[in-house]
């Protein structure tokens, strides 16, 4: 009786394993030029249409094939790259697997041509999902050329899942930056639909990494240099006060290979401790050379996740090295981190003299007046307080917020507000029953929350979302009415985005105009700014384009609407007031106020509560 089991046809294997190694364009982008760069081409040139969805193809100067080799290098497990299993432990390749042309055949249309330099005549053969079409024989220059069309065009689920042209350009670029750095010596060119967006010439680490990341680039980075006898490393890290909010700039090469590392970033990220603010991202480029047989690349298919021998030391080498270098470039002791931001003086009071307090003395004070008189004196003469420049003055309510106050004495209708740390007694206040019952207090708690009295209790506001909630409508609103107010610039503002950013920058044009920002030019090396939404700084510009465009990449809007909604959002996050600032109480007022006018003052547009009230008898059940 015969079995059941069966030797799957190779189409059908290629299609399987075509499902690990080519996930999506970039994943062909990545194996052709590593491909490429192991024929040793020294000019590789990479041309994509619609972010590689239509067309990708890769032509260099390389070795080339002959006749054989054009038609096997499409077969499964066909290598030229190691023969042995103990090849394994002594690579020199990017690619040893064999089945990455082999895969990407299986599920699109790929041509290839190529010529070895002693031939006279190349090959030129088309196959299509596995299967040949023809062979022949032209007249080609030297190298290889592979064009790959119509990227899963048998695999409809695969296409569908394919994302915006955006999102799948940013992962070829991301592709191509990596091998682009670990091969400073190859001139790299990138076009995408006709556009060039890359032309590196043949350079060294610094200048590629310039060339890739821009002019500016230069100035922050401070070169990393340690030799031992089991790493060496050199490369450059970038100084901490150039920390971004993303993982951009962090490239760990290993043996030329861009590898990723959760352990090896750890050992970089200690090394930077206490010199980063907020949860900036410092930027890296670091080369780390391990002898081969220490290292197992081929624990992925895609070989991007390695194994090292022994995590520990190089770990410690790492962090050291890294270490070592800010403090020798004096990168260290710039930020003193032993210093308590508790005591810093707020920018706001900074230059301000302070003024002795005023005392006043209320000279018609009767001690023997009856209990009545003497409550409405001290409640008049309460409104009157004041000690100089410090924050106890009172602010008149706008009337949009009036509905939490219901029932609060109008004439008496006030605001006081202080500022104070947890654990901090606010004396004056617990004791003092006249100022609560008539007056609405604005508090600051732990830097992060606006307390404020009402009639039925406690309101307590997340000072971050409120804000978010505040700024997204009215971004909402400009981009919807097309009335935005904009700041117009004196001089305009020129700044220095990665190329993926500009190119997206350029996408998001009429929505960020919508907003209040305007262009004077968008180019590939410069973008012009001579107008910005009143709500921006203009330090602050470029962390807030940048900041955004990543969140953008990160969650990518499915159509126009949701586009504008989500640039509202994002802008509105990263410009809200953080938790964590001081806040006086002109501020906290402006923002319960314009809390309490917004369409939906109760949830984030991140859909997280901004506020909740503590109600007397919930906390009468307290006592
Ligand atoms: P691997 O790179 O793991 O060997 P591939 O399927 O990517 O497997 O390629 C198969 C073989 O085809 C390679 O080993 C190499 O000999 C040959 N090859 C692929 N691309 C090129 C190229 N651009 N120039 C010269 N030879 C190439
Ligand atoms: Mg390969």
């Amino acid at each position: 009786m015969s079995g059941i089991i069966q030797l799957l046809p190779d189409h059908v294997a290629n299609q399987i394993a075509a499902g690990e190694v080519v996930q999506r364009p970039a994943s062909v982008v990545k194996e052709l030029v590593e491909n490429a760069v192991d024929a040793n081409a020294s000019e590789i040139k990479l041309i994509i249409k619609d972010a590689g969805k239509t067309l990708i193809q890769v032509i260099d100067n390389g070795k080339g094939m002959n006749v054989t080799d054009a038609r096997l290098c499409f077969e499964r497990h066909a290598t030229s790259k190691i023969r042995h299993a103990e090849d394994l432990f002594a690579l020199h390749t990017k690619g040893f697997r064999g089945e990455a042309l082999a895969s990407i055949a299986a599920v699109a249309h790929v041509e290839l041509k190529t010529k070895q330099e002693q031939e006279e005549l190349g090959t030129h053969i088309v196959i299509e999902g596995s299967k040949f079409i023809s062979q022949e024989v032209a007249v080609l220059p030297k190298g290889t050329s592979f064009l790959v069309k119509n990227l899963f065009f048998n695999i409809p689920a695969r296409r569908n899942f394919l994302k915006s042209d955006h999102v799948e350009l940013k992962h070829i670029i991301d592709e191509f930056e990596r091998v682009a750095l670990a091969h400073p010596t190859i001139h790299f060119v990138l076009i995408s639909n006709g556009a060039e967006i890359f032309n590196l010439p043949s350079s060294n680490y610094r200048q590629r990494i310039v060339n890739i990341f821009g002019g500016k680039t230069n100035e922050k980075l401070v070169p990393v240099n340690e030799e031992t006898e089991i790493i060496s490393i050199s490369g450059f890290i970038g100084k901490p006060e150039f920390a971004k909010k993303n993982r951009n700039e962090q490239f760990f090469l290993v043996n030329d290979r861009f590898i990723k590392s959760s352990f090896l970033h750890h050992a970089v990220m200690s090394a930077y401790e206490g010199l980063l603010k907020d949860a900036n991202q410092p930027s890296y480029f670091l080369y780390l050379q391990v002898p081969t047989h220490t290292i197992d690349v081929n624990i992925h298919p895609t070989k991007t996740e390695v194994k090292f021998d022994d995590e520990q030391a190089l770990y410690a080498i790492l962090r050291s090295a890294v270490k070592h270098s800010l403090g020798m470039f004096n990168v260290a002791p710039v930020l003193d981190f032993e210093r308590d931001a508790t005591l810093d003086t707020p920018y706001a009071y900074k230059d301000v003299k302070s003024d002795m307090p005023i005392i006043q003395v209320d000279s018609t004070f009767n001690p023997f007046a009856t209990e009545v008189e003497a409550k409405t004196k001290s409640s008049n003469s309460g409104s009157s307080y004041s000690s100089g420049n410090t924050s106890y003055k009172k602010q008149e309510l706008q009337p949009s917020w009036e509905s939490l106050y219901v029932g609060l004495k109008q004439d008496s209708f006030e605001v006081e507000s202080r500022t104070f740390e947890s654990g901090e007694v606010v004396t004056s206040s617990l004791f003092d029953d006249e100022i609560a019952e008539t007056k609405t207090l604005l508090y600051q708690l732990n830097r992060k929350y606006i307390i404020n009295s009402i009639k039925s209790g406690l309101l307590v506001i997340h000072q971050n979302r409120a804000h978010q909630r505040i700024l997204y409508e009215q971004f909402l609103t400009n981009i919807t009415v097309h009335q935005a107010v904009s700041q117009q610039m004196l001089f305009p503002l020129c700044l220095h985005l990665g190329r993926e950013e500009v190119l997206y920058l350029k996408d998001l044009q009429p929505n960020l105009e919508g907003i209040g920002f305007v262009f004077e030019s968008i180019a590939l090396d410069e973008v012009k700014i001579v107008g910005l939404p009143v709500q921006v700084k203009e330090s602050e510009v470029l962390d807030i384009l940048n900041d955004l465009i990543h969140n953008l990449q990160q969650n990518l809007p499915e159509d126009s609407f949701s586009l504008s909604d989500s640039i509202a959002k994002f802008m509105a996050k990263s410009i809200a007031v953080k938790s964590g600032k001081i806040m006086n109480e002109t501020e906290m007022s402006a923002i319960v106020n314009s809390l309490f006018g917004c369409k939906e003052p109760n949830f984030s547009p991140f859909n997280q509560p901004i506020f909740i009230t503590l109600t007397t008898e919930e906390l009468d059940k307290r006592f």
